[in-house]
């Protein structure tokens, strides 16, 4: 049976280092906020380029805690697209804050910035942007910078499905005031349990992220501000000190796997993602459209391939979010349509040539 993801694989595939690294932290006696934490802190800020990572505890968190810090307070306005996980919307509920969902390009499946530049438009009060980098695909972030700032709002980039993503070389977090990504063991760098982080070039901003994740605290027992408990922990930490070593790899065998699905379904009766030139996709997912998404997900499933669907029903559609006058045609179509292929790094060559040959004799019938 293939997966559309599997996490158990990636374990294996690592499991001396990681079994070491769990060791070291058992030995250690140090199990939350110790030198694993700080050193994959510093590891991931070098991977980003230069600047300051705050590990907590999920992706959801990293997005609350990130807008908390740039100020976002119950009432205001947070402008993200409805095709993605509702942890995206959460976080922003999570503050009292209101969510104002933008429509999607429909090639990148990413917000599109003329959309955004809309919405913004018609609400000036918007605080704050989170454009989400959805399967891999960097969003449009040069455009989506220049609309926030006609209008002073700012911007977190939703990384969690994008780890290694670039534009112009440059990846994917960088770009605006705060990137937010989580670590869900399905992730392309994924622990062993729950994990996010905070990153952010400002380190003023990173500072007031430092404290919110621990009770407020500057120094210990001393609440200087509101703060909560989300930390990553030791063994978390450790684990994915071991993993992001092997990241880059795994998103080159990822973008091997994609391009094999590229050329092999060119003239099958879908549409297959794009990518964009200047762009570093790194396949979290490798999505494909059709209005029959449903029939050759079955089609395949009983040949053994399962695919995943993210995501079905967009957040403005689903029961805790509903808006009922709210019409994203984009959106919905793509929601309606997508079908994720497995795609990860423990799938080899003949395992996507097999899932072609099936999906090439069901377009053909
Ligand atoms: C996984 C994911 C999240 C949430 O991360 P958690 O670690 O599960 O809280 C947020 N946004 C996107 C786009 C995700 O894929």
């Amino acid at each position: 049976m293939l997966q559309p993801a599997d996490p158990k694989a990636n374990y294996l595939a690592h499991a001396d280092q990681i079994r070491a690294a769990i060791d070291r932290v058992l030995a250690s006696g140090h199990y939350i906020l110790g030198t694993e934490v700080e050193n994959f802190e510093k590891e991931f800020s070098l991977y980003q380029s230069d600047g300051f990572t705050i590990g907590v505890a999920n992706g959801t968190e990293a997005i609350e805690l990130a807008l908390r810090a740039l100020g976002v307070k119950h009432g205001d306005a947070v402008a993200t697209v409805a095709n993605t996980v509702t942890a995206t919307v959460s976080a922003i509920e999570q503050i009292g804050a209101r969510p104002v969902f933008v429509e999607i390009d429909p090639v990148t499946l990413t917000m599109s910035p003329i959309a955004l530049a809309d919405v913004l438009a018609k609400n000036p009060d918007i605080r704050v942007v989170v454009p989400v980098h959805l399967y891999g695909q960097p969003a449009d972030m040069p455009a989506i910078l220049a609309a926030a700032a006609r209008i002073g709002a700012k911007v977190v980039e939703d990384c969690a499905q994008a780890h290694g993503a670039a534009i112009g070389g440059r990846k994917v977090g960088t770009f605006g005031d705060f990137a937010a990504f989580s670590f869900y063991p399905t992730k392309n760098l994924g622990a062993l349990g729950d994990g996010g982080a905070v990153f952010t070039r400002d380190g003023k901003l990173a500072g007031i992220v430092r404290q919110l994740r621990q009770y407020g605290w500057r120094e210990r027992y001393v609440s200087e501000i509101h703060g909560r408990n989300s930390r990553l922990d030791e063994l978390q930490a450790a684990i994915l000190r071991v993993k992001l070593k092997h990241l880059d790899a795994e998103n080159a065998t990822r973008r091997r796997l994609a391009d094999r699905y590229l050329a092999r379904l060119e003239n099958a009766k879908l549409r297959l993602p794009k990518v964009v030139t200047g762009q570093t996709h790194v396949f979290h997912q490798f999505t494909v459209r059709t209005p029959k998404r449903e029939a050759l997900r079955e089609y395949l499933l009983e040949r053994g391939i399962g695919c995943g669907v993210l995501y079905p029903v967009p957040v403005h559609r689903q029961p805790a979010f509903a808006d009922a006058g709210l019409l994203l045609p984009e959106t919905e179509r793509a929601c309606a349509e997508v079908l994720c292929l497995p795609c990860h790094p423990a799938l080899s060559t003949g395992d996507v040539d097999r899932v072609c040959d099936e999906i090439l004799r069901w377009t053909t019938t």
